[in-house]
């Protein structure tokens, strides 16, 4: 692609990219892929897109009439918009959730760079779920797509444990019959106290916890954290979760959310443009988006 013009300006050869979801206000994407534009010297604008129930067809069909060059989709529609698309990539089809639609000659296919992203996140945070024994919290869209990354990246095993336990059991058999192995065991949340002895990474992919409900962990009990040596939450908002400060207090190592949304986001804009983003620029991005949110005050 072209070098954008040194003036920011948009003019006849400006490539789109966009965001579709509902509601889409507070999104932090705009500020991820128009920096990543400018640092990479792309003339492109990303835009983000309110998109009304039952007009997902419509405005995924716009889109590529329009030429938009790509897409993040989020919360309500990861699930639905596969039903719109040409093709998926294997992890995204496995795990039934896609939210980056990237344009190929014949329509978007579509890709989950959550769990990418997560997966390279982790990697640069020095943890890794290879062999690990992994309690995940929380059996909802992202919990269910990292039970799935889990088993196919060799974690030893995954305890998942979510409010309605319902919900975990139909994870896990879906998990154990795609993978063939039974590497999930289901329960409730208080069910971690029946574990077995050991050593375990947390993963907290439950909302509990997010602003402004900051006071909140969804397990208060201190001797769950004891049997932690890394606790990862997916939120951001706050910097720093009460899930984290209990993970820290028992002597376990704690991290937040912010370094996986910002690998989404560049994994996403390196599958739209063939481009390597490096990690100076995605650390660029990751301060950015820090000073942003302690701004803010979330
Ligand atoms: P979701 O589908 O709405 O699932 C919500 C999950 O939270 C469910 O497991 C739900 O349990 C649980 N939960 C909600 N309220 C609860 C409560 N009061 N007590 C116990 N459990 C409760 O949401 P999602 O899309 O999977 O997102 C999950 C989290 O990941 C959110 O905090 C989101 O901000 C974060 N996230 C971060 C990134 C990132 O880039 N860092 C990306 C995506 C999502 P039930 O099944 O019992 O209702």
């Amino acid at each position: 692609m072209k070098e954008t013009d040194p003036t920011g300006r948009i003019d006849g050869k400006t490539r789109l990219l966009g965001l579709i979801g509902n509601p889409v206000e507070h999104t932090l994407s705009p500020d991820i892929h128009n920096t990543l534009a400018r640092l990479c010297g792309l003339n492109l604008v990303y835009v983000p897109f309110p998109v009304e129930s039952g007009k997902l067809g419509d405005a995924v069909r716009g889109a590529w009439a329009l030429q938009v060059l790509g897409l993040n989709i989020t919360v309500p529609y990861k699930q639905e918009v596969t039903a719109f698309l040409h093709s998926q990539d294997p992890l995204a089809a496995a795990v039934g959730s896609v939210n980056t639609l990237v344009r190929e000659a014949d329509g978007y296919k579509g890709y989950n760079t959550d769990m990418s992203g997560l997966l390279r996140a982790m990697a640069e945070d020095g943890v890794s779920l290879e062999k690990e024994n992994v309690i995940l919290l929380g059996a909802g869209g992202v919990g269910r797509a990292i039970a799935f990354l889990c088993a196919m990246k060799g974690a030893a095993h995954v305890w998942l444990l979510n409010r309605n336990e319902k919900r975990a059991q139909e994870v896990a058999l879906e998990v154990n019959r795609t993978v063939g192995r039974n590497c999930v065991t289901a329960g409730n949340l208080e069910q971690w106290r029946e574990l077995p002895k050991g050593s375990y990474l947390a993963i907290q992919a439950t909302s509990v916890g997010l602003y402004p409900d900051v006071t909140r962990a969804v397990i208060e009990d201190s001797a769950f954290y004891g049997l932690l040596h890394t606790g990862y939450d997916l939120i951001y908002r706050p910097g720093r979760t009460r899930f984290m400060a209990l993970c820290e207090q028992a002597g376990a190592r704690a991290f937040n959310g912010l370094r996986m949304l910002v690998y989404q986001g560049v994994e996403a804009f390196e599958l739209w443009n063939r481009t390597a983003v490096t990690r100076e620029q995605a650390g660029q991005i990751y301060r950015m988006l820090s000073e942003k949110l302690t701004e803010n005050g979330k």
